[in-house]
């Protein structure tokens, strides 16, 4: 029987050259709007957003997939900066 492979264990496979001190987004901590963070925490399909009780929330760049998503859903509410990351650093894509 085939082995069911989850969101997880594909995002296991990636390739990332990171950079660990630059994040290439930056999130607005003024917006407190709880719909606008919570749309952000839901879309990002590599789960790189958070928000603790009190509607703080949090972003973790070192993962990213570079989709753009959240930067088209949220740039100038959540999403204050978005830009690829320099030179090489990022994910790797791979084809075929
Ligand atoms: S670009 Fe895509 S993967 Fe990266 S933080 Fe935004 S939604 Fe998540």
């Amino acid at each position: 029987m085939a082995r069911k492979i989850n969101v997880a264990d594909k995002l296991g496979v990636n390739n990332y050259h990171t950079d660990e001190t630059h994040s290439h987004i930056t999130v607005n901590k003024e917006n407190d709007n709880l719909q606008e963070i919570d749309q952000v925490v839901r879309v990002c399909p590599a789960a790189l957003y958070s928000v603790d009780p009190s509607g703080e929330v949090f972003f973790e760049h070192l993962g990213c997939l570079e989709c753009g998503t959240c930067k088209a859903l949220s740039e100038g509410k959540v999403v204050k900066e978005w830009h690829y990351p320099e030179g090489s650093k990022g994910i790797q894509y791979r084809f075929g």
